[in-house]
């Protein structure tokens, strides 16, 4: 008898770990725990955290030791040439499986003249005019907030508003004394937006100490519906830079035209030669190693894109015919100009031949597809396009002996990662999703943009998952960023959903 009051006790811990917080229980938990955590929220926010101030970032890890040391957990300092990363670790007792958690806490630098407010580091909440202008309105009144109202601050919604979230689904199990059935690792970025570089170093030398089952990601806008969406991939990044040479200085275009040969000419024909009037890749191999097949096709279909508005939007009559809709464009690797420089424009124009032209470029990266073939790929074409090809600015001997030269540099920042929706992870999210909003979540195989996670996934060899939270347009790195308060309600549920979601 007592056994069975055992097993029956059990069972209803049990129950109540998984099955008792359905939808609308969740939603009024979340309710709570938002409101109750605006304070921290702000607090969090008016730490600056642009990370080419250290002694700010400093701060910054210090406030995340005291929240995540306040809710029971360990925190450990992973040393780099640069900031720390800081690591919380919190155990279950009946654990099974442990989950890495990826936070992001800097944020990108600010142009604090280009913001309606008085700083970007301090939070101005904010609503809509019947004209569609920003109107800051007293912060207390968030006690009451709409949401459509908004946030704004640097961070706000990249990424310091999913740690306010996660800490504010702590608080929420925590007073229902529910714990997770899985150990946490919370692993948190300090210069993320500096492009991460000493992250990959750091994962290499503290493999064990990192060592999961799983990897999610608390970063990143959800569909442009506002939609509950997981995204399961993200693009890698490389850059490159080309510079064309003319006379070795600028020379005056009136005795020099017809004779001094034109760098700005010659670099545009050379980028043009990459490319078809469709903008896809001329360059024989650039997309080979990416198949999408028929299941893939309707993951990707799957996707409730509206491109008439996104075309709208950009003011574009004709996409890019890479891909034939939104989706599949974003599965292939990109060969983008990112912004070129010759000679002097506007108002600064000069009557001359300019002595060299520059053109930084980017690759986005795709699974299938190595980096360092690619730029083998773009160096081959620049050569066959009758270039000398260095890797330095060229000597007068080279300027002599060599009618055209590029110098050609470059650099891999991560590559792409990219899960299947049927692992673990994924299942995983899916049920809490699932529970949360009782239709299934939006799932985009692959985000367009990059984020640093592949040194996880490749040297820790775990599948990761995005569970994005805030609004899309949210000016994410420009001037007004925001965090739409109803987005944080509903990342706070998705969080408390997946703590309480058993593994
Ligand atoms: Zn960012």
């Amino acid at each position: 008898m007592q056994k069975l009051l055992f097993v029956l006790a059990f069972l209803s811990v049990n129950g109540l770990f998984s099955q008792q917080l359905e939808s609308a229980e969740l939603e009024a938990l979340a309710s709570k725990f938002t409101k109750a955590s605006f304070p921290m929220y702000r607090d969090l926010l008016s730490i600056p955290s642009d990370a080419n101030y250290p002694e700010d970032i400093e701060l910054n890890v210090q406030w995340c030791e005291n929240a995540f040391q306040s809710r029971n957990f360990s925190t450990t300092r992973i040393k780099t040439d640069y900031v720390p990363l800081l690591l919380a670790e919190r155990k279950a007792k009946s654990a099974q499986k442990t989950v890495l958690i990826y936070l992001q806490l800097d944020g990108q630098p600010v142009d604090s003249t280009k913001w309606f407010q008085e700083s970007p580091w301090v939070p101005a909440l904010k609503q809509q005019n019947e004209k569609g202008d920003w109107e800051q309105i007293p912060w207390e009144n968030i006690e009451n907030y709409e949401d459509d109202w908004r946030v704004f601050a640097r961070a706000a919604s990249d990424a310091k508003g999913p740690v306010a979230m996660f800490l504010a689904s702590l608080d929420a199990i925590e007073s229902l004394k529910i714990e997770p059935n899985f150990n946490m690792k919370v692993i948190m970025d300090f210069e993320e937006e500096l492009g991460s570089p000493h992250l990959p170093q750091a994962v290499k030398d503290n493999s064990d100490l990192l060592s999961a089952d799983m990897l999610i990601i608390l970063d990143g806008p959800v569909h442009n519906s506002n939609k509950p969406t997981l995204v399961f991939g993200a693009r890698g990044i490389a850059q490159m830079q080309l510079t064309t040479y003319g006379p070795i200085v600028p020379q005056h275009s009136g005795h020099y035209g017809n004779y001094a040969p034109n760098p700005a000419l010659r670099l545009s024909k050379l980028l043009a030669s990459m490319k078809d009037d469709d903008g896809r890749v001329t360059i024989p191999g650039f997309y080979d190693g990416v198949h999408i097949d028929e299941a893939t096709e309707k993951i990707l279909k799957s996707v409730p894109d509206d491109e008439t508005e996104i075309k709208n939007r950009l003011k574009i009559v004709k996409p890019d015919k890479v891909g034939s809709y939104y989706q599949e464009a974003i599965q292939y690797p990109s060969l983008n100009i990112l912004g070129m420089e010759s000679g002097w424009v506007r108002e600064q124009t000069r009557t001359i031949v300019p002595s060299d032209a520059i053109a930084e470029l980017d690759m986005r990266l795709v699974q299938g597809s190595d980096p360092q073939r690619l730029i083998g790929l773009v160096q081959k074409h620049i050569e066959a396009q009758g270039f000398h090809v260095i890797d330095k600015e060229p000597t007068d001997e080279e300027r002599m002996k060599y009618d055209k030269i590029v110098t050609f540099t470059h650099k891999v920042f991560y590559h792409s990662f990219q899960t299947d929706f049927n692992t673990e992870v994924g299942q995983w999210l899916q049920r809490a999703y699932n529970r949360a909003y009782e239709v299934d979540p939006i799932r985009i195989r692959m985000g367009g943009g990059s984020i640093p996670i592949s040194p996880f996934v490749t040297t820790l060899g775990i599948p990761a998952v995005l569970v994005t939270t805030v609004n899309s347009d949210n000016n994410q790195h420009s001037p007004n960023e925001n965090l739409r308060l109803g987005n944080y309600r509903n990342g706070v549920k998705a969080m408390i959903a997946f703590l309480t979601e058993a593994l």
